[in-house]
């Protein structure tokens, strides 16, 4: 059971506590409080765990501090909706705000190679308005010969970087949980220069120490990548491992499946999943169209294929795009055949506003559902 308080009841407010009280005196209950910090407005929400089948509602939602109770019908259970009872939680961070209703690009390096590729991406980004990139120190490659990713060693001069370009957020990938330390430690020798959302890889999309590890910290928000060869069920209950412990500042990736049925692209590309995970879910959906494709392939219409599934999945609602980028592609160590060029940047925002425009207009479009 899941009690949601009122808007911008704090978990200290004198209601609250009590609340938590008479749930502790039905007999083998316990609670779990969690304050989510949205960019609008904060939600406190109690959740009583155990044997809550017989707990009956009217008590708890006679306080004047609650706005409603809502019995948990289905698994994820700090993740899911249940049933759509549960509003999405968006947050902030870092004077970025992410939600099921915003849009934001994260274009970037796969892995971050020489200090002179990284500055002029975040310089490109700035330039383009953008202040979410995406940059790999730690690489997870199939091969333990290829490049592993410059790990620690690269972070003050990322970190540095931008923070002179205004760089704001960094979806970074971890592979183990000492990268949350040095990320944590980087970050704050360089004065806190920019942020960092900590990715997860669709290797590691089952790998539960770590997902524990990510979720209890809450300093840094998560970027969860499905998992490319388990059921979209079995990746929501692997982000959920995140939630459980603590973080809910939770972002949701597709990245496209591992089976030959998606020939000739890398891996299947499943961005018709991006509205039934903000249904089955509360948390923003992103796009990642570069491992999804995996290439610069390019339709009859001379459109990129990364293009084209990049609209796929904006067109229906994703909330962010992770998309490779390289000044120099040629000379990427890591995935250069599918990185988008800098020239390309213009066009490629270009585009996504065209679909993200379609989207909005879909929306003004719809006339109510008729009921179930
Ligand atoms: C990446 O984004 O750098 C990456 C390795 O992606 P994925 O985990 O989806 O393969
Ligand atoms: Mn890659």
């Amino acid at each position: 059971m899941i009690i949601v308080m009122k808007a911008d009841v704090g978990a200290e407010a004198p209601e609250v506590r009590q609340l938590v009280e008479l749930a502790e005196s039905y007999p083998g209950v316990t609670t779990e409080l969690h304050e989510i910090a949205g960019s609008t407005r904060t939600l406190t929400e109690l959740y009583l765990l155990g044997s809550t089948g017989v707990i009956p509602t009217e008590p708890f939602q006679e306080f004047s501090c609650v706005e409603k109770v809502v019995r948990i019908t289905e698994k994820f259970r700090s993740i899911g909706r249940h049933g759509g009872d549960l509003e999405a939680v968006g947050f902030e961070y870092n004077g970025v705000e992410i939600s099921q209703d915003t849009l934001h690009l994260f274009p970037g390096l796969c892995a971050v190679d020489a200090a002179a590729n990284v500055d002029t991406m975040f310089e490109v980004l700035a330039e383009h308005g953008i202040c979410t990139a995406r940059a790999g120190a730690y690489k997870p490659r199939t091969s333990p010969y290829d490049f592993q990713g410059r790990g620690a060693d690269c972070l003050p001069m990322v970190f540095e970087l931008a923070g002179k370009h205004g760089i704001k957020i960094i979806s970074m990938e971890v592979t183990h949980e000492s990268h949350l330390d040095e990320i944590q430690t980087a970050l704050i020798e360089s004065g806190n220069a920019t942020g960092v959302m900590v990715q997860i890889g669709t290797r590691n999309a089952q790998n539960f120490e770590l997902l524990k590890a990510v979720g209890q910290q809450t300093e840094l928000p998560v970027l969860f990548k499905r998992g490319m060869g388990i059921t979209l069920e079995e990746s929501l209950n692997a982000c959920e491992y995140v939630a459980s412990g603590g973080n809910r500042r939770i972002v949701f990736c597709l990245r496209g499946m591992k089976t030959n049925l998606g020939d000739p692209h890398r891996n299947f590309v499943d961005f018709a999943h991006v509205p039934a995970v903000k249904r089955l879910t509360r948390l923003p959906v992103f796009v990642d169209p570069s491992h999804s494709v995996g290439s610069r392939a390019t339709a009859p219409d001379d459109v990129l294929d990364i293009y084209h599934v990049t609209a796929q999945g904006i067109i229906v609602g994703a909330n962010g795009v992770l998309v490779d980028f390289h000044p120099h592609p040629e000379n990427a160590l890591c995935d250069g055949p599918q990185a988008l060029h800098m020239d390309e940047l213009a066009e490629f925002i270009g585009d996504t506003q065209i679909a993200r425009d379609a989207y909005e207009r879909r929306l003004q479009n719809r006339t109510g559902r008729r009921g179930a």
